[in-house]
């Protein structure tokens, strides 16, 4: 297999369910995984189911709190140690397996997701809250990153030919690392987790995956696609398990080459300083991936073509997933001139939004994750209401899961915790521009970095958008989420993170390390 004799690659279509073959599916698919709920799950090194500590981890459905999605295990520090020093002695074996034979195992993983593409839809629907185009979307780009990853790591294996020195051969190859730690977020439980994992198998490196404790069982069904594409039992362990305890653990590790970390500020920085501290017998300097938090701003110029647009893109980049993405909009920042207009355009569209279980499609919104999450937005609104001036919903919304109503909070200033800090829910803190310097200026007041989008008509300032606006991922005259693999490679500036790009061409050379050979030409 090499790259020229395979199709280009092409984003997986998203289903629309209100053709009833595809409702039906989703159905369907919802009542096999009801049937499953409650399972207890293993973990697994090299490919031994395992029981771990005593204390087992619970993961509810979000939207109906009673209800028991998957019982897993915690890991012991034991099992923790194993499991990465299993993964480094299957490295040498797994890392000479020759890169088109790792891609066509991705090729396959894509395919299996394909043909289960309803069923983890449904385990996203009711482990993580996703109404069903979202979990439909999550379910479609981690099939793009299989696809697109295997597609760069055939690129990789055919690198460009050096300058070639007289009466020498040079050869510059591309290598694995060694073990990579894997530490993917809730928020995108299926793509995030397979794009970190399946890039770091591809250019040969063996895992140790920790899923996030909130959708660990999302990462059981992985394992299974893992299985069976043929990934060897040996390359990858799943290893569920505290953050704090069984993640520090594998992260020191003198045996860890490298981490690959999605998440919050907080967890990363600490990852990042634990991973700089060098262990007794340690041999390189860990490399860390490390994709972080985001308070991500939409500025609507006094020239914007069309506001309605503009407040479309606005209520659907905040509430979507309850605003629960990395790349959610939760800064508005609106020109002086239109300012109330705009504004008022807002709280039709909010109250418009339909909320309540994920499970029922009509529902637009779900529920947050968890009831800490939910705490700690509910803390944020109230700090909110006396930053700024609500204009809608400010409290918990009727239900039987975590339920937050939809809440834009104007006429905040810069300086305000609500337009600094992360909330992580469906907060939008407005912002009032005096004209478009100053609206530049708050774009780039956060110690983040990572979507921004800006909407106006004017050349000019789309020119100065471009070239000032401060984010790893910018969008003009359209809506800061909704990132597509091979189209908008992803990642933050600031403390958003490492900038890795993932679904972008350079993202695997992060799991890579190139060996340059020159071999003298005898005779
Ligand atoms: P989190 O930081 O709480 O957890 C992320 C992962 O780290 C989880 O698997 C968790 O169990 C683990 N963890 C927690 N403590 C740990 C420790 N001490 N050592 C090792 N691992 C530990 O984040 P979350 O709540 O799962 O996800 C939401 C966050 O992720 C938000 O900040 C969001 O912006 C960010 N995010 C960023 C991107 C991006 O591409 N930049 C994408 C998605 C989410």
């Amino acid at each position: 297999m090499n790259l020229s004799s395979l199709p280009p690659f092409v984003n997986e279509t998203y289903r629309d369910f209100l053709i009833p073959e595809h409702k039906a599916a989703m159905l369907a698919a919802l009542a096999q995984v009801r049937a499953e709920l409650g399972r207890e799950y293993d973990l697994q090194i090299a490919g031994h189911p395992e029981k771990g500590g005593p204390d087992k981890l619970l993961s509810y459905n979000p939207s109906l709190t009673t209800e028991l999605i998957g019982m897993h295990q915690k890991a012991t520090a034991e099992q923790a140690a194993r499991a990465v020093e299993q993964a480094h002695a299957y490295f040498p074996t797994w890392n000479a397996v020759p890169a088109e034979l790792r891609a066509a195992r991705l090729f396959r993983a894509a395919a299996i997701l394909k043909r289960r593409k309803s069923e983890f839809n449904a385990w996203m629907v009711l482990e993580s809250g996703k109404n069903w185009l979202e979990a439909e979307a999550d379910t479609a780009e981690a099939i793009d990153f299989c696809d697109y990853y295997a597609r760069q790591m055939l690129r990789y294996a055919t690198p460009e030919p050096l300058v070639q020195m007289p009466g020498e051969h040079g050869q510059l190859t591309y290598l694995g690392l060694g073990v990579g730690v894997i530490i993917p977020p809730w928020n995108f439980p299926l793509a995030i987790l397979v794009g970190m994992t399946v890039a770091a198998l591809v250019t040969g490196n063996t895992v140790v995956i920790k899923p996030s404790s909130e959708t660990p069982t999302i990462a059981a069904k992985f394992m299974e696609v893992l299985h069976e594409a043929g990934f060897p039992p040996e390359s990858f362990q799943f290893l569920p398990g505290s953050g704090a305890e069984v993640g520090d653990l594998i992260v020191s590790h003198p045996k860890t080459r490298f981490i690959s970390f999605t998440g919050s500020k907080e967890v990363g920085l600490r990852i990042v300083e634990l991973a700089a501290k060098t262990q007794p017998g340690q041999r390189w300097i860990k490399r860390v991936v490390a994709e972080m938090g985001g308070k991500d701003a939409i500025v609507v110029d006094s020239q914007a073509a069309d506001l309605d647009a503009a407040a479309s893109g606005v209520i659907a980049a905040a509430f979507g997933f309850q605003g629960q993405k990395c790349s959610a909009c939760s800064r508005l920042i609106v020109d002086a001139t239109i300012y109330d207009e705009f504004v008022a355009k807002l709280k039709p569209l909010a109250e418009a939004l339909t909320q309540g279980p994920a499970e029922d499609p009509s529902n637009y919104m779900g529920p947050v994750i968890g009831a800490k999450a939910e705490k700690t937005v509910l803390n944020y609104i109230e700090i909110g209401k006396s930053e700024g001036r609500l204009i809608t919903g400010g409290a918990k919304a009727q239900g039987p899961g975590h339920f937050i109503q939809p809440t834009i909070i104007a006429d905040v200033e810069s300086t305000d915790r609500i337009f600094q800090e992360e909330i992580f829910g469906p907060v939008l803190a407005v912002t009032k521009a005096r004209d478009f310097d100053h609206a530049m200026q708050l774009a780039n007041d956060s110690a983040y970095g990572l979507t921004g989008a800006m909407y106006s008509a004017n050349p000019e300032k789309i020119a100065r958008a471009r070239a000032e606006f401060f984010v790893g991922n910018l969008y003009i005259n359209r809506k800061c989420t909704g990132a597509m693999v091979g189209a908008h490679p992803f990642g933050g500036f600031n403390m958003s993170g490492t900038d890795s790009k993932a679904g972008g061409p350079d993202y695997l050379l992060q799991f890579l390390q190139a060996k340059s050979i020159a071999e003298k030409i005898i005779g």
